[in-house]
């Protein structure tokens, strides 16, 4: 069994506890996919970096880690409780495609986003859609158990019966006689559940309805939360180890999960609940519907009016890393600048490691160095201090640059590997920077734009809408106007 003192910061018990696994070796680790019926924004980001963190630094600590991140592609998500209508059909009547469509289209340019920055994929990758039959199994275990009940056509779980025997609350420390009304409305629409708090796990679909399957209830779809409990129950057993989720899947999503599980005859499901906090905007959660989110792309592109500039995915990221997971992240241009010069030190530092020449002694204390950056990673995954500790060590290669400090070639080997375990290894970094690419691309099509301008004053317009139409098969499009003509790049 690997050894380690990591400690994880357990949403349960609102404390740090030691990090033992059910089955070690084996550590299964389950996290709340996307739901694919827009583009991921960069707040969704964050929280998948974060449990790429968790997952690279589980393994790169010798546990056999199964990661299961689900698709939401189905789950009666309602945008408008009114219209009551799922998000996906909404966007594919939207769009003028099918639902399954949107569900490819959206899942692909999730998958995109993931590769951008560096996120590795998970062990399994499991759709609800490929889940109904053992949704509905589950559903039949809960009624069966007398935690849920058939109303027209839908199943509703039974909060108040559960919470008769069991702590409904007990992730989120929320009381029953305190839930408002609308959280759950605005989740479901029109509902003729019995208790405001319940919630369905299969809803009866309407005649319009392109998605749906046939169950013992008639023909319907499965409730959003009942995906996750079916798969991680599948893929990782009754109990598993970590959960993860942004915060603000804790409630309801995760308060459900548990009152599912429970409800169908398991035990408590999740060892260590872990959430991460919100990036946001001015203090505001940044989200699709409030309109203070960007893509990716328009961020490396700098394309979004809250953008000063473009930003590679790397320097995001370490921004992101600079801060507590368990902390919200304000987004703003100053905060990015400064991870960028803090990123572009860091890989400079990892340069001059790789050339420096030993010596016949070392002139600091390595293994302070090495010991204090795996305590701080220790520490419920703490990627700000242990940043901090590598940042102590970037003073130290370059005093052996400016020949004012000294190593040996072992000791050199250990600290080669720090730099390499911690910043490519478990914080996914590269050395690669977009940024460099961008100012790149702009070199490059400024002397094309000058050749052009020079065709066209030439009256060379062959030549000219040459340029325009090549430029256009790899996406770049040109603008003439009378002031002169700008180029971008479309995504
Ligand atoms: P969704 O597709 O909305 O279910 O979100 C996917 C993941 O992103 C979930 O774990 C959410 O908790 C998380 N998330 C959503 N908004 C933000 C945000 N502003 N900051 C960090 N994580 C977020
Ligand atoms: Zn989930």
């Amino acid at each position: 069994m690997p050894e380690n003192r990591l400690k994880i910061y357990n949403s349960l018990s609102s404390k740090k506890e030691a990090f033992e696994p059910l089955s070690p070796p084996f550590v299964g680790l389950y996290v709340c996919g996307p739901t694919v019926y827009n583009e991921v924004h960069l707040g969704n980001v964050r929280t998948f970096i974060t449990f790429d963190i968790v997952y690279r630094y589980l393994k790169f600590l010798g546990y056999k880690v199964r990661y299961v991140r689900n698709i939401t592609d189905v789950g009666h998500l309602v945008d408008d409780a009114d219209a009551g209508e799922d998000k996906i059909e909404k966007r594919a009547r939207l769009e003028k495609i099918e639902p399954m469509e949107i569900v490819q289209k959206y899942t692909n340019s999730f998958h995109d986003v993931t590769k951008l920055f560096n996120l590795i994929s998970p062990s399994i990758e499991p759709t609800a859609s490929g889940h109904i039959i053992e949704q509905i199994e589950m559903i039949q275990q809960i009624i069966k158990n007398g935690y849920a009940y058939e109303i027209n056509g839908s199943v509703y779980f039974d909060v108040k019966k559960y919470a008769k025997k069991y702590n409904y609350g007990e992730l989120s420390g929320r009381k029953l006689d305190e839930l408002i009304e609308n959280t759950r409305e605005e989740l479901e629409g029109g509902t003729d559940k019995k208790f405001f708090a319940d919630f369905a796990l299969w809803k009866k679909a309407s005649e319009n309805t392109i998605m749906k399957w046939p169950s013992p209830w008639g023909i319907g779809v499965p409730g959003w939360h009942l995906e996750c409990s079916v798969m991680s129950t599948k893929y990782l057993g009754k109990s598993f180890d970590i959960h993860g989720g942004g915060m603000d899947l804790k409630f309801p999503h995760h308060e459900c999960e548990i009152a599912q599980s429970v409800g169908s005859g398991n035990e408590h499901p999740v060892k260590y609940w872990m959430h991460g906090n919100m990036l946001t905007v001015n203090g505001t959660k940044m989200s699709k519907s409030l309109g203070n989110s960007f893509l990716p792309l328009e961020l490396i592109a700098g394309s979004h009016p809250l953008l000063e500039k473009g930003y590679s995915p790397m320097v995001v990221k370490f921004f992101f890393l600079q801060a507590n997971y368990r902390s919200t992240v304000d987004f703003s241009n100053e905060a990015l600048q400064a991870a960028e010069k803090g990123y572009a030190r860091m890989m400079t530092a990892i340069e001059t490691l790789n050339k420096i020449i030993p010596s016949a002694t070392t002139s600091f204390n390595i293994d302070t160095l090495i010991n204090k950056t795996n305590e701080s990673m220790n520490d419920d995954f703490n990627t700000p201090v242990t940043i901090a500790n590598l940042f102590d060590g970037v003073k130290i290669i370059n005093n052996i640059k400016s020949e004012k400090a000294t190593i040996t070639a072992e000791d050199l080997t250990k600290l080669k590997a720090l730099y390499n375990n911690f910043i490519f290894d478990i914080f996914g970094l590269q050395k690669e920077s977009s940024t460099a690419k961008n100012d790149y691309l702009d070199d490059i099509m400024n002397v094309i734009m000058n050749i052009r301008n020079e065709a066209k004053a030439s009256k060379n317009w062959a030549l000219s809408d040459l340029i325009r139409d090549e430029l256009k098969n790899l996406n770049i499009t040109i603008q003439d106007s009378k002031d002169g003509s700008n180029w971008t790049v479309e995504n």
